[in-house]
């Protein structure tokens, strides 16, 4: 046994989440598990890298871990403040202590000794080694931020920011800022702004479900007894009627329903929380997709060949993963884009030990089962 080496029986890469809930599932089997965490707190998307407004789109009863439900007084719609204390709630319930600042930039299965060799750079300095006979990737869809390539972007004098880094429109007021992306934080980011006083543009490249908060959360207790085409099709019909035809704010629906959409392809429905009436008020101007910035100023060209200028150009472009940079040997669980190969509901196991939580697109809902089957495929294997 290599000196310097820690040893434990599950080692899981990310304390979101979808870590948090396999390190508490593994604690419910008695299962030794070490938790790599490269920030310096849990669950560092709601931490560190989302908007004060943010409250969880899903009703509570989607979003709870598992073994440990919301506390009855929370709201229906989680705040970010009272998820993130769950979260520390939850975290020292089942007693869990992630090794912080521990970034994972390799980790490899070694045939013979038949054990997952990680390594993490530790932040400050220095490298840490651990090994297990199982590994689970809990890194999140969106570990690493994405900004796409824009024509003269490098020489735009406003300010350029991404989403993560947004807190709220308080500084904005007056600006004239576009919002490029039309996503869940876009839409609602641009909302923000808005009421702050910010003169908001919202890029809306492609087709989008735009849908109200209750009925998605009516769709989604429907397709426990409803085939998911019926479904879809009561959404647009219910949706249709509370929107009217969007496209004369130069929104268009996509043909595939929103929960077949997001099934195929990951896309997840927008969840209004008000933009829809800015932009039918508009108060948020609607624009096609990015072109370009012209001439090392402020201003913005795009695709229909009409130039605005802006202060401020916020990128909700999304985000990718970079799994494959550290692991190796992942490739039958992992794709390229760091997103499970296998099709649902065998998303969540690889070979070798090898597991993967909360990167289904099925949100906390997903990464609950996720941390379950985990736990309990782990516990029969040892
Ligand atoms: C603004 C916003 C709002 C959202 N709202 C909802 C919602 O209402 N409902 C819902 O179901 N989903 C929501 N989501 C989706 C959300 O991402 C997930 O549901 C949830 O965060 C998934 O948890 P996770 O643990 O899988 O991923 P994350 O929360 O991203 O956690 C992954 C962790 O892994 C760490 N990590 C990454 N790489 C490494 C590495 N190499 N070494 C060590 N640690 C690493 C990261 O620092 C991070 O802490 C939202 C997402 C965003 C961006």
């Amino acid at each position: 046994m290599a000196t310097g080496v820690e040893q434990t029986t599950v080692i899981i890469v990310g304390a979101g989440p979808s870590g948090l809930a396999t390190a508490a599932c593994l604690h419910q089997q008695s299962i030794p598990y070490i938790i790599l965490e490269r920030e310096d707190c849990i669950a560092s998307l709601f931490n560190k890298k989302s908007y004060n407004r943010l409250h969880l789109h899903l009703a509570k009863n989607f979003c709870q871990l598992p073994h440990l439900p919301f506390p009855a007084s929370f709201p229906t719609y989680v705040p970010k403040a009272d998820f993130l204390k769950y979260l520390d709630d939850y975290a020292a319930h089942f007693k869990i202590n992630p090794r912080f600042c521990n970034r994972v930039k390799f980790a490899k299965y070694e045939e013979d000794e038949e054990k997952w060799k990680v390594e993490a750079e530790v932040v400050g300095g220095g490298v840490k080694r651990y090994e297990g006979r199982f590994l689970v990737v809990a890194t999140g869809e969106t570990s690493d931020v994405f900004i796409p390539e824009v024509d003269g972007l490098s020489e735009f004098k406003g300010e350029v920011i991404h989403s993560t880094q947004y807190k709220s429109g308080k500084g904005y007021e007056n600006k004239k800022v576009l919002v490029v992306g039309a996503g869940n934080s876009g839409m609602e980011i641009a909302l923000d702004l808005s009421n702050y006083g910010a003169k908001t543009s919202i890029v809306v490249r492609s087709p989008v479900h735009i849908v109200s908060r209750w009925s998605v959360n009516l769709g989604l207790m429907l397709l426990k007894i409803m085939p998911l085409h019926l479904v879809d099709s009561f959404l647009v019909l219910v949706n249709k009627l509370m929107y009217g035809d969007l496209t004369r704010y130069k929104i268009q629906r996509p043909k595939e329903g929103p929960f077949a959409g997001k099934v195929r392809s990951g896309k997840y429905p927008i969840v209004d929380m008000g933009t829809t009436e800015k932009i039918k008020s508009g108060e948020i101007q609607v624009l096609p997709a990015l072109k370009s910035i012209q001439g090392g100023g402020y201003e913005v060209v795009f695709e229909n060949g009409k130039c605005y200028q802006f202060d401020v150009i916020l990128f909700a472009t999304g985000f990718k993963r970079t799994t494959h940079l550290w692991l190796q040997g992942g490739d039958c669980l992992l794709n390229k884009d760091g997103l499970p190969k296998p099709m649902y509901p065998n998303h969540w196991k690889g070979e070798n030990g090898l597991y993967c939580a909360g990167l289904a697109r099925r949100g906390l809902y997903g990464a609950a089962m996720d941390a379950e089957n985990i736990a309990q495929h782990i516990f029969k294997l040892i």
